[in-house]
């Protein structure tokens, strides 16, 4: 790609049955029903990950496990593996609905578990229902939501003793119980298509909310905000274990699996349950003050098509720098996939090896400084904050 070339907006995301070629190959992500790998999935996806791609794996912001470096012609064959490990929706369309994220910090038969089931079943059968590629649901109804700054469209999660349903956007939700929970979170769903929210196949609740559409009846409950950080170390069901720049080998995940069962989470993290600690295993962070938890970077080249430089090497350089409780993003385009929001600081590829930097922005935005390149940035790191 050029380096005036925008980079490509694609509006959908990659699923199993319908993946996205990438520069390493097919990106194929694996929707795992309630967000969980059993040890022995865990292990057969290891495998197959082996057998058919480039062996390694990422977890992606909506928790879906995703395998990189597929060829084209063993698509079929993947497939087929996955589907005798229980991985495989029944068609494309029903994968790409039934988007649900849920709390990993779930118990069996809690509120979380029990309505993301129950949601996800109802999602697979609601053929008619035409929602955006990206457009997904969240539910967090433990003692305290954790997924708010996770994206999302609708969302169930807890506001005090009440299950609200929320609009992502809206300050209020409606108050729902188990059973109403999953047909109301269709009827949002179906408002949200009949009343325009949907342009050419694209659209999410958060602009449609903020340019004032009225809401359904009964949204006045208001939410309790949260914030919550993932740090690794033990959690609530197992030990967290975060993944260099979301990324590990597969044989990292079949030697995880010997600990437990495993949980994807959308914060680049897996937790393992019933674990009480971890061994240090390529592609893991298993100590909450590790530099690297600062940085960010996308797949950048040569896995990326779009991106005009590798990014994590340097990211992995630069991280030591990094002053403490600031991040930095380092992103191989101006697209920014790795972190669409505002980041403290920010390196944009312009060239191979030669960055933009923006602080208080995002990888689009305008920068501050421009022509660093990565040999300068690695012998001067305080370039980042010089003046600042
Ligand atoms: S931000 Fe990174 S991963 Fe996203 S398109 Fe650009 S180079 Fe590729």
């Amino acid at each position: 790609m050029s380096a005036a070339a925008e980079p490509k907006v694609y509006g959908w995301c990659p699923g199993a049955l319908r993946p996205m070629m990438s520069g390493d190959g097919l990106v194929v992500r694996v929707r795992a029903p309630l967000g969980k790998l059993s040890a022995a999935q865990a292990r057969g996806v290891a495998r197959l990950s082996d057998e058919f791609g480039n062996g390694l794996l990422d977890i992606s912001a909506r928790a879906n496990l995703q395998m990189r470096g597929i060829l084209e012609d063993a698509h079929e064959d993947l497939i087929a593996g996955l589907r005798g490990l229980g991985l495989i929706d029944k068609d494309a369309n029903a994968e790409a609905r039934r988007n649900v994220l849920l709390s990993p910090f779930w118990s069996e038969g809690d509120d979380t578990h029990a309505i993301t089931a129950n949601l996800s079943a109802a999602l697979t059968a609601a053929a008619d229902l035409a929602l955006p590629g990206k457009f997904g649901f969240a539910v967090d109804c433990g003692e305290t939501p954790v997924l708010q700054d996770t994206a999302a469209d609708i969302r169930i999660e807890r506001s005090g003793d009440s299950l609200i349903l929320r609009a992502d956007g809206s300050e209020t939700g409606k108050t729902v119980t188990r059973e109403s929970a999953v047909p109301e979170a269709l009827a949002l769903a179906r408002w949200f298509v009949e009343t325009g929210g949907v342009t050419d196949g694209r659209g999410r609740m958060k602009p449609h909310v903020a340019k004032g559409t009225t809401l359904p009846a009964g949204h006045t409950t208001p939410r309790i905000k949260t914030g919550f950080t993932a740090k690794p170390g033990p959690a609530s069901a197992g030990t967290l274990a975060a993944l260099e720049f979301g990324q590990m080998p597969a044989a990292t995940l079949a030697q995880l699996a010997v600990y437990g069962d495993i949980r994807l989470t959308p914060w680049r993290a897996l937790l393992v349950e019933g674990a009480a600690s971890l061994p240090p295993l390529p592609g893991l962070i298993l100590e909450a003050t590790d530099p690297r938890l600062q940085v960010i970077a996308c797949t950048g080249a040569p896995g990326c098509m779009q991106a005009l430089s590798a990014t994590r090497d340097l990211a992995r350089q630069l991280a030591p720098h990094v002053p403490a409780g600031t991040r930095l993003h380092i992103s191989g385009c101006t697209k920014g996939c790795a972190c669409p929001g505002a980041a403290p600081l920010t390196l944009t590829a312009t060239a191979k090896d030669e960055f933009s930097l923006i602080r208080n922005g995002t990888a689009a935005d305008q920068p501050l400084k421009t022509h660093l390149s990565a040999d300068a940035l690695r012998a001067a790191p305080e370039l980042l904050t010089e003046g600042s």
